[in-house]
């Protein structure tokens, strides 16, 4: 009590002050929003930035120096984000923010000592209920509108708003639960959306790193209602309704809209994604050749057959895999996983020739054990499918196909409450596959339990519009 009574006087104190000329000619220079934004609103924001920079411990890493500069640049964006609530908003359990010269990177013996801690070049983080901390370079760089779309104070900001009704889940707190109703509805069509699209490196407007997570799209999507509004309400309507409800704010009202190459036509910006995608596939391909190349012979030859399957080449594969048995017949994973191969191709008969093969080796083998599996169930037998996947999984419980391939089992053996257990595990581990949730919406069918089939399908169509699923 005494404490918030203490705090009010001197926040009054701070406000009766007149605010400092440096600072407004700051805000103007280096916040691109309170240039533009209604007097009301810019006034909110010369109430807020004076209690942050009194309150907050503005920290640099190390022996970096926060400037005033630095300090009311981070804390005139962030009053900006607040700047549409109906009181002057302190972001009050923020106590700390750390500023860091240039990218954020863990040592190596940080991340030894917590595993929790992201690896890589950051530009910033938030902790729940922790401090934010920022790349002042990475800061400079957005500031000057060279990264349209980019903010990374708006980004951290919103992790903490997010995180202030619990655990950073995507939802920051909403005043009703009509509010928060629609809020679900809304955000979990999008992001389903998005990671459908990251997931066929498709182009869109909302950066694909913002389909890692519920909390990462909801500050991605923070950087865009705030950065690109005007492009964000033309192409995610209802999205930008909510953020605009939440925020109490319509940036489209007072930002101009600008152009941005990356963003603007569909061509172009399909270009970029399409670029950074390929840039990160190639880099997988580079490093495995490189594996490859530095193997043995054989273990080259196994690596690349592996790799054929994995891509959907089979007859690549069994070319390999040929080769690898001429020199050692006994090779029993060559052979568990050119009865894979066949199994794919439907030649069953050298499926099962290749499998029994491998299990009169290795009687535990997974993937013989998996081919043989859906040999049987390919030719009717399905409860010796399903003895079989059964058996695969008893060594393997992780491995999704082999448990779709149960499940699949367990339909044709007519019990699909089974099939949607066995969907349901696969799901759990791999939540965003369309396949899964069609599968299971099929299996819910089964069992009329059509409200669960339709919310299944519902949210296949979202990560796969193109798909047509079958009824
Ligand atoms: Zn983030």
């Amino acid at each position: 009590m005494i404490l918030t009574w203490l705090r009010n006087r001197r926040r009054r104190r701070l406000l009766a002050e007149p605010f400092p000329k440096e600072w407004e000619d700051l805000l103007q220079r280096r916040v691109r929003h309170y240039r533009y934004l209604p007097p009301s609103h810019q006034e909110r924001v010369r109430q807020i930035v004076p209690v942050m920079i009194a309150e907050k411990e503005w920290a640099g890493a190390g022996d970096f120096k926060v400037t005033p500069e630095m300090a009311v640049t981070i804390a005139g964006q962030a009053a900006v984000m607040a700047s549409g609530f109906d009181e002057p908003y302190f972001f009050d359990r923020l106590h700390t923010i750390v500023v860091h010269p240039k990218t954020i990177r863990f040592t190596p013996e940080q991340t030894g000592r917590n595993p929790n801690l992201p690896g890589g070049w950051l530009s910033g983080i938030a902790w729940h209920r922790g401090p934010v901390v920022l790349s002042w370079g990475e800061v400079r760089t957005e500031l000057t509108g060279r990264s349209p779309g980019r903010n990374v104070i708006l980004h951290e900001f919103a992790h903490y708003l997010d995180g202030l009704d619990g655990p950073a889940d995507g939802k920051p707190p909403l005043p009703s639960k009509e509010s928060e109703r629609r809020w679900y509805a809304v955000t979990e069509a999008e992001y389903l959306r998005l990671v459908g699209s990251a997931r066929r490196g498709e182009a869109t407007l909302l950066d694909h790193y913002g389909a890692s997570n519920r909390a990462e799209f909801f500050a991605v999507s923070t950087e865009y209602f705030f950065e690109l509004p005007h492009q964000l309400f033309e192409r995610h309507a209802d999205l930008y309704a909510v953020l605009q409800e939440f925020y109490h704010l319509d940036p489209r009202q007072w930002l101009p809209r600008i152009d941005s190459p990356r963003h603007e036509g569909t061509d172009e910006s399909g270009d970029y994604q399409r670029f950074r995608a390929r840039r990160q596939s190639r880099r997988g391909d580079v490093a495995q050749l490189k594996a490859v190349q530095a193997m043995a012979p054989g273990d080259a030859l196994y690596a690349l057959a592996i790799d054929h399957l994995r891509r959907g080449r089979p007859e690549d594969a069994i070319r390999l895999f040929d080769q690898l048995l001429e020199v050692d017949p006994r090779d029993e994973e060559s052979l568990a996983h050119r009865a894979l191969a066949y199994v794919r191709l439907k030649r069953l008969a050298e499926a099962r020739r290749d499998s029994e093969a491998a299990l009169a080796i290795d009687p535990q083998d997974t993937e013989a054990l998996w081919a043989h599996g859906e040999v049987a169930l390919q030719e009717g037998r399905t409860l010796e499918a399903v003895n079989d996947l059964s058996a695969a999984l008893d060594v393997s419980p992780l491995k999704i196909e082999i448990r779709r391939a149960r499940a699949r089992a367990w339909m044709a053996a007519g019990r699909p409450e089974k099939a949607v257990a066995d969907l349901t595990e696969a799901l759990n581990v791999e939540p965003h596959d369309a396949e899964l949730l069609s599968e299971r919406a099929r299996a819910y069918l089964a069992l009329n339990r059509t409200s669960d089939a339709n919310r299944d399908l519902t949210r296949a169509k979202l990560l796969e519009p193109e798909v047509a699923w079958p009824a």
